[in-house]
């Protein structure tokens, strides 16, 4: 094994409801990778998004995460408390021009981007026409914006996963100008995650697939920040019977806790770990352990 002294390794669930058995892949993968790395992990409470937040989620999820022996190294966080840490940010990306206000509404980006010939698709992304981009136009600020390039010099993120391979993204035509501060006042989870990731000095990154498309907006405002970049790991979603992803808002129950090593057990095999021969919670994730440091460190 080659342990990595530094490893700073975090799960972070976004207070929607309980634990679930997709989102307890997402935390179990996080901690045995910290785990067969020797190094720490933490749990950050995603919580900026309070329109999106349920009364006692946050409460519940940790102590699902107790009973699964799955123990932060440190006193867990809340993004809410933090917001003074993302204002910095902004401030500092503002400052140097990077970042800019905008005073458009969703149905005037709809206007400028159809004015521009842009017929919308239903999922579509809409990349940002970049009306706001050299001033507000007499329009009140609503959202603050990050710069992602031009015409003439689009940025281009190319960028590693241990699992995916080489990634790549053309952020300037398939995002653009995204942003860090939503009209209604909360922090946008890029921002927040960034952040927060370069704060709590986290290297590791061991998160669903389902967020492999945020990285590059995550990695470009890691530059535009200079803060360092973590390491990903992007593990294959839980699906449900229909072939969808295992979510909340799909409705997949709470995880039931009254057998946590039956609960480990089906995760690991999520996970695609060997069988683990063990009678109690800590010797499973002792042998799980072993097993993911062969399958994920060892093979490095
Ligand atoms: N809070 C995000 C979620 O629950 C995860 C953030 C991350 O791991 O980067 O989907």
């Amino acid at each position: 094994m080659n342990p990595e002294k530094n490893y700073v390794g975090r799960f972070a669930p976004s207070p929607t409801g309980a634990l679930h058995a997709g989102s307890l892949v997402a935390a179990l993968a996080s901690w045995l990778d910290a785990r067969a790395q020797r190094g720490r992990w933490l749990v950050r409470i995603e919580d900026t998004d309070g329109p999106r937040c349920v009364p006692g989620a946050d409460r519940e999820i940790l102590r699902q995460l107790d009973v699964l022996h799955l123990r932060p190294d440190e006193p867990p966080v809340w993004q809410s408390q933090r917001q003074a840490l993302y204002q910095q940010a902004l401030d500092e990306l503002a400052q140097r021009s990077l970042a800019y206000p905008c005073g458009c509404t969703r149905r005037d980006i709809e206007a400028a981007l159809s004015a521009q010939g842009h017929e919308h698709q239903r999922h579509e992304e809409r990349v940002y026409p970049g009306t706001c981009r050299d001033g507000l136009h007499g329009k009140p600020a609503r959202a603050w914006r990050l710069r992602c390039g031009t015409e003439d010099a689009p940025v281009r993120i190319d960028w590693q996963d241990r699992r995916l391979g080489p990634q790549g993204q053309d952020l300037t035509h398939a995002v653009g100008d995204f942003v860090l501060k939503r009209a209604d006042g909360c922090w946008a989870y890029q921002l927040a995650v960034v952040v927060d990731d370069a704060r709590q000095g986290v290297t590791h990154v061991v998160r669903g697939e389902d967020l492999a498309d945020n990285t590059p907006r995550q990695i470009w405002l890691q530059r535009q920040l200079q803060v360092a970049l973590p390491v990903y790991l992007h593990l294959p979603l839980v699906l449900d019977a229909r072939g969808e992803k295992l979510s909340k808002q799909h409705g997949a129950p709470p995880l039931a806790l009254d057998d946590p090593l039956a609960a480990l057990r089906t995760a690991g095999q999520a996970l695609q770990l060997p069988e683990v021969e063990a009678g109690d919670v800590d010797t499973w994730l002792k042998r799980a352990t072993e097993a993911w440091a062969r399958r994920w460190v060892d093979a490095r």
